[in-house]
């Protein structure tokens, strides 16, 4: 029997004074890559997905298809945080989110998903073969066998079966994202000891050779959740929103701070303003910072964004961000700017 645990908060006060005057700007490689076709993905675990993607968009293929496959590569990879082997909710439980939009504004989403091993392809299920855009828990499993997919044995990865023991001794109920600044290095983060990744999704956008923009987000969201907690993943308009006039985004890190604003479809309006994708980016998370005033030191959130032109870019509210980067000319991580050094 598992007991209430309680919500870990911010413990030192900062004004929000101090919280901008303490902002900066990276110094780390940077770029933005222009043209078509590209895609981007969140965190090292992108490098792989790109190149699942690449193997559609290289040869001139749709980016919805490319964005399915190319997290696919990660929903089977047994990582901490996505796909069946990764974290459990503080049950045990291992639940899945996922979603996926086209160029049309079609879109699709998965949440509460159990046992299913690619729970973005079911989510572009939902998105082709319901009226519905999202599908949740039971429901969700229910439409996910009729289509065919296989029913799994729930298999832990090595690294979540530990890091559950481990979490298991204290049971300490702490939905707060870590903070890889303290973990890795600026650029090429390190692979961190098993437990101390608590979170990381895998989202991606992608534009193909017609120009035309699909993404995809998938995750078994935040390590040792409530039981039933969705976070911002499978959310449209939160953890992922495309527009094909104006550009695309996704998101990571703590989703209740990307669900209470809005993220993604946020950074796109900002897009829509004429804001470069990083400066949209930025300009989300300094939205969150207000929101969270001093406890915005204590979370996580990372927006990743690529507009029409085919340009990139990202900020994140601390340092420890990178994001994944492919196109006919380039193939690499790239670190995130930081409001937080
Ligand atoms: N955004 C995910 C969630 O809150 C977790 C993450 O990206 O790290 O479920």
């Amino acid at each position: 029997m598992i007991n209430r645990r309680r919500f870990i908060t911010a413990s030192a006060f900062t004004s929000i004074a101090g919280l901008f005057s303490k902002r900066s700007w990276a110094s780390e490689e940077y770029e933005t890559v222009k043209g078509k076709p590209v895609v981007i993905s969140t965190w090292d675990a992108g490098l792989n997905a790109n190149k699942g993607a690449w193997e559609i968009l290289g040869k001139g293929g749709r980016a919805l298809d490319a964005v399915e496959a190319g997290v696919m590569v990660t929903e089977s990879e047994q990582s901490c945080c996505v796909g069946l082997g990764a974290n459990p909710d503080r049950e045990g439980f291992v639940t899945l989110d996922a979603c996926i939009m086209d160029e049309f504004a079609n879109c699709g989403s998965v949440a509460f998903l159990e046992r299913i091993k690619h729970p973005v392809s079911v989510a572009r299920r939902v998105m082709e073969k319901t009226p519905h855009v999202m599908l949740v828990g039971s429901g969700a499993q229910q439409f996910a066998v009729a289509e065919g997919f296989p029913l799994e044995e729930q298999k832990l990865s090595a690294d979540a079966e530990k890091a559950y023991k481990e979490w298991l001794i204290k049971s300490e109920y702490k939905p707060v994202i870590n903070i890889e600044s303290k973990k890795s290095t600026s650029f090429a983060p390190a692979k961190l000891q098993s437990g101390e990744y608590n979170h990381d999704t895998i989202g991606m956008v992608a534009m193909d050779t017609n120009g035309n923009l699909s993404g995809s987000c998938t995750t078994s969201g935040m390590a040792f959740k409530m039981r039933g907690r969705v976070g911002d993943s499978p959310i449209i308009g939160a953890g992922l929103f495309v527009d094909n006039e104006v550009g695309a985004c996704t998101a990571t890190g703590q989703g209740e701070d990307v669900i209470r604003m809005s993220g993604s479809h946020t950074v796109v309006e900002l897009m829509r303003q004429g804001l470069s994708p990083e400066a949209a980016c930025k300009k989300a998370v300094e939205r969150i910072i207000k929101i969270k005033k001093e406890k915005a030191k204590d979370i996580q959130v990372a927006f990743l964004a690529l507009n029409k032109k085919g340009e990139t870019g990202s900020f994140a509210i601390h340092k420890g961000f990178s994001y994944a980067i492919k196109s006919n000319t380039v193939e690499k991580l790239i670190a995130s700017k930081s409001w937080f050094q």
